[in-house]
């Protein structure tokens, strides 16, 4: 951190006591109603800095423009201290309204980056204003109500990618004592603070044959293309033992070559597997690799298998969801379709089939994700469409950003205020974790483990 890019200003400190009891706080309707004003006033600044970021979109790590105006936004806010290019990641950006008093330690994650050729078509610029509304909101309640505790905005890089910003972020021990994070996502089917996403990782695989004449002497060669077929034949198969949730997709990278009279001496694909949770993740990649093992032994093929894993699912945390939930209907019209009434087993969860790195948050720290519909394009188009990359950059589809980012400062509002919730926060958060954990032990036996032998290189005799 880097002392002279930090922009301070001091705030008077008298400090309002937090509320022991979470089921009694009589304050906290002032709150909102102050989150609520402070946002009805921001409306149209946070819209112009919505529509710029829609309108310049920009690859995952090269968020320059995006960083630039959130970063140069929040240094003209009083109270925030800004940290430009934070933690040696030159998009990537740190912001906090710090109290000055010991107390909980809220985030808010603001993502930035659009896709290749598609541009905001994830409506991130949208996750950008529903953060930054929320952040903005809770220390103006803070500051008015002299609160204790500290609210962070961290400006995430590349969530569209392998590595996200945030696991980043995480790494490098940026969200060390903070107690909460969240964040938002548009879609265009729910309104849900309860969502789960998919844990996904990706496998490189190589094959390793040996060229050789196709009708003169086919017998001196080994066939890498047909080690990649039957390994692909062989994932086929295992699609109808996966579990609900399981994924796998492969594309074929190299296919050995154009001429029909060769033994192809070489042969590659890419397979990405998405599961719901990251320890199943682990049991579908080891009988993946099994199938891909198998094209090798059956061919004779070298094969090499590069591992890269990608992000962990999320899991909701429902205290703070049924926080968020309390305060979203608590706003005036709420648009359709309403947040379902929370249950107490995974059926009450909203699974959305896609990953994001939040999910690796939601494993350090109780976390939520909510998911928000916008009015929908004309081809009713889901994210990653051109139709949604429309849809996100409406004046409605910002309202809806603005009216999340509302019911997400009342969240944080009640985090800081309330120890007893957030007790009961953590408490959520380490059941969820245990839980995880049993349910995935009960999943595992029946097949064989991975037995290590990714890496087979023959040496050929010619
Ligand atoms: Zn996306
Ligand atoms: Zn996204």
């Amino acid at each position: 951190m880097e002392e002279d890019s930090f922009v301070f200003v001091e705030i008077e400190d008298i400090i309002q006591q937090p509320q022991q009891n979470p089921s009694h706080n009589p304050r906290a309707s002032e709150y909102f109603h102050d989150v609520e004003k402070c946002l009805d006033n921001l409306e149209v600044p946070l819209w112009e800095l919505n529509s710029f970021i829609h309108k310049n979109p920009e690859l995952a790590f090269r968020e320059f423009k995006a960083h630039n105006a959130l970063t140069e936004f929040l240094k003209l806010r009083p109270c925030w201290r800004v940290m430009p290019s934070a933690y040696g990641m030159e998009t990537a950006w740190v912001a906090e309204y710090d109290s000055g008093h010991a107390g909980p330690v809220v985030s808010f994650n603001v993502e930035m980056d659009a896709l290749p050729d598609l541009g905001h078509a994830c409506g991130h610029n949208l996750i950008a204003s529903a953060s930054m509304a929320a952040g903005l909101a809770t220390a103006e309640v803070m500051k008015r109500h002299k609160l204790a505790g500290k609210v962070i905005l961290f400006g995430t890089p590349g969530e569209e990618g392998y590595k996200g910003g945030k696991i980043l972020f995480l790494e490098k021990g940026a969200y060390e004592n903070v107690d909460v994070s969240l964040i938002s996502h548009p879609g265009i089917l729910h309104n849900s603070p309860l969502v789960r996403t998919t844990a996904f990782a990706r496998l490189e695989v190589e094959y390793f044959g040996r060229a050789a004449h196709g009708g003169k002497e086919p017998w001196k060669g080994i066939n890498a293309l047909d080690a990649l077929v039957i390994s692909y034949n062989a994932v086929a198969a295992l699609r109808q033992q996966t579990m609900p949730g399981d994924v796998i997709g492969i594309a074929i990278t190299n296919g050995g070559g154009k001429a029909t009279n060769i033994i192809h001496s070489y042969a590659a694909c890419v397979c990405m597997l998405h599961t719901r949770t990251a320890l199943r993740l682990e049991e579908l990649q080891q009988k993946v690799r099994a199938c891909f093992r198998a094209g090798a032994e059956a061919t004779g093929s070298g094969i090499n298998i590069t591992w890269t894993p990608g992000y962990e699912d999320h899991m909701p945390n429902r205290v703070l969801a049924a926080s968020y939930t309390k305060y979203w209907d608590l706003i005036p019209d709420p648009p359709q379709p309403p947040i379902p009434e929370p249950g107490p087993g995974e059926e009450s969860f909203t699974w959305v089939p896609s990953s994001t790195d939040q999910g690796n948050l939601s494993h350090a720290m109780p976390s939520i994700n909510v998911s928000f519909a916008i009015p929908p394009g004309p081809k009713a188009g889901q994210p990653h469409t051109p139709d949604f990359e429309g849809a996100a950059g409406t004046r409605e589809a910002f309202r809806r950003a603005l009216r999340v980012g509302k019911a997400l400062a009342g969240t944080a509002i009640d985090v800081l205020t309330q120890p007893a919730l957030l007790d009961e926060v953590r408490k959520q958060w380490e059941h969820d974790m245990d839980s995880i954990g049993r349910q995935e032990l009960m999943n595992q036996g029946g097949w064989l483990l991975y037995d290590g032998r990714d890496q087979r290189h023959w040496n050929y005799k010619s």
